[in-house]
């Protein structure tokens, strides 16, 4: 790096199923992109419990700043991304789900401490993708950015001036949760039958909605019937599965597919109204989902977005993978300016 570089970040991005970690070079302005290198992952193997994890995430971070410093780089401060509800202030894991046993309680700063002296900064994963994107994505150079991340489930975060809005408990930006009608009867992962976005138009929720609709065909039912002409195709095995047929004009992946991305941008809709964002960014797995699932998603999102609203930009996210590290980077690079 040379003397005017801004400083380097390890970063980490702690998931149900890896943990992956690199070195974020932030750039001089936010027009440019982040640098990220040194890229690597572990397996998360939840199974073995909330210490255990903890364990192998520091010494993963051991190895990482062992080979920064054989490379002559320095590090300014360590940023993770972390599933679950982190506390920023005292680096505890203050809620995690069962994908994650044992995670909830976790001193993770208290960790780092014990072999780095550098600055550590934690952020819930789902926020610092938000995060990522405001500040160095489809975001930046924005106020108030809304991010939602609509992958194996569906997420979100509020960015204004750079800084995530967290609300009360942590809470703030759960975009999954909102009511939807379409949702009714199918089961959300926050446990509700109620009616929620997340279990019908998450990756997981195109299928389930996809496989109901198709049940319903098997038994009969006169209004599904009434949609599709002819044989009852097979079930799908994903999201991704659902989007290729629905790509390949299958009538009913094509129904379900826009029912579903209709329903998600009435919500999101609801939400560009409720925060006034200058930019709604989208991204995750679906929405790679194709014009069907955008053309449908955007339909949603006008009708039910106020008039001043409406003309708010709803951008797919450009950091793809990224997203989380360098999220995780600019929070502790925040942190350190501020100290
Ligand atoms: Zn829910």
């Amino acid at each position: 790096m040379s003397g005017g570089a801004r400083p380097t970040y390890l970063a980490f991005d702690i998931g149900g199923t890896k943990v992956a970690s690199g070195f974020v070079t932030l750039p001089a302005s936010a027009g440019e992109t982040p640098v990220v290198t040194g890229r690597c992952a572990i397996p998360t193997e939840a199974a073995r419990g909330g210490d255990d994890l903890k364990g192998r995430i520091v010494a993963l971070a051991v190895r990482q700043l062992e080979s920064a410093a054989a490379e002559g780089m320095t590090i300014a401060g360590i940023g993770i991304a972390a599933a679950g509800v982190p506390d920023s202030e005292t680096g505890v894991i203050v809620s995690a789900t069962d994908i994650l046993p044992g995670w909830k309680g976790q001193r993770i700063y208290d960790a780092f401490a014990e072999v780095t002296d550098l600055p550590v900064r934690m952020i819930g994963d789902v926020g610092a993708h938000g995060l990522g994107e405001a500040s160095y994505g489809a975001g930046r150079g924005k106020g108030v950015v809304l991010s939602i991340g609509v992958g194996t489930g569906i997420g979100g975060a509020i960015v204004v001036d750079g800084e995530l809005f967290a609300g009360a408990h942590g809470v703030a930006g759960h975009a999954g949760h909102v009511p939807s009608a379409l949702g009714r009867g199918f089961l959300c992962s926050c446990g509700t039958y109620e009616g929620h976005i997340e279990p019908v138009a998450s990756g997981t929720g195109l299928k389930d909605l996809y496989n109901r609709r198709r049940e319903e065909m098997c038994t009969g039912s006169a209004a599904a019937a009434a949609e599709i002409d002819g044989d009852v195709p097979e079930l799908v095995q994903s999201g991704a599965d659902m989007a290729s047929r629905a790509a390949a004009g299958e009538p009913l992946a094509c129904a379900v597919l826009a029912d579903s991305a209709r329903a998600l941008g009435e919500c999101i809709g609801g939400m560009g109204n409720l925060v006034d964002p200058d930019v709604i960014v989208v991204s995750g797995s679906v929405v790679k989902a194709g014009p069907i699932w955008w053309d449908a998603l955007r339909a949603g999102f006008e009708e039910s977005a106020l008039a001043l609203v409406k003309p708010t930009p709803l951008v797919e996210g450009e950091l793809g993978g990224d997203a989380p590290l360098i999220g995780a980077a600019a929070a502790v690079d925040r942190y350190v300016q501020s100290r």
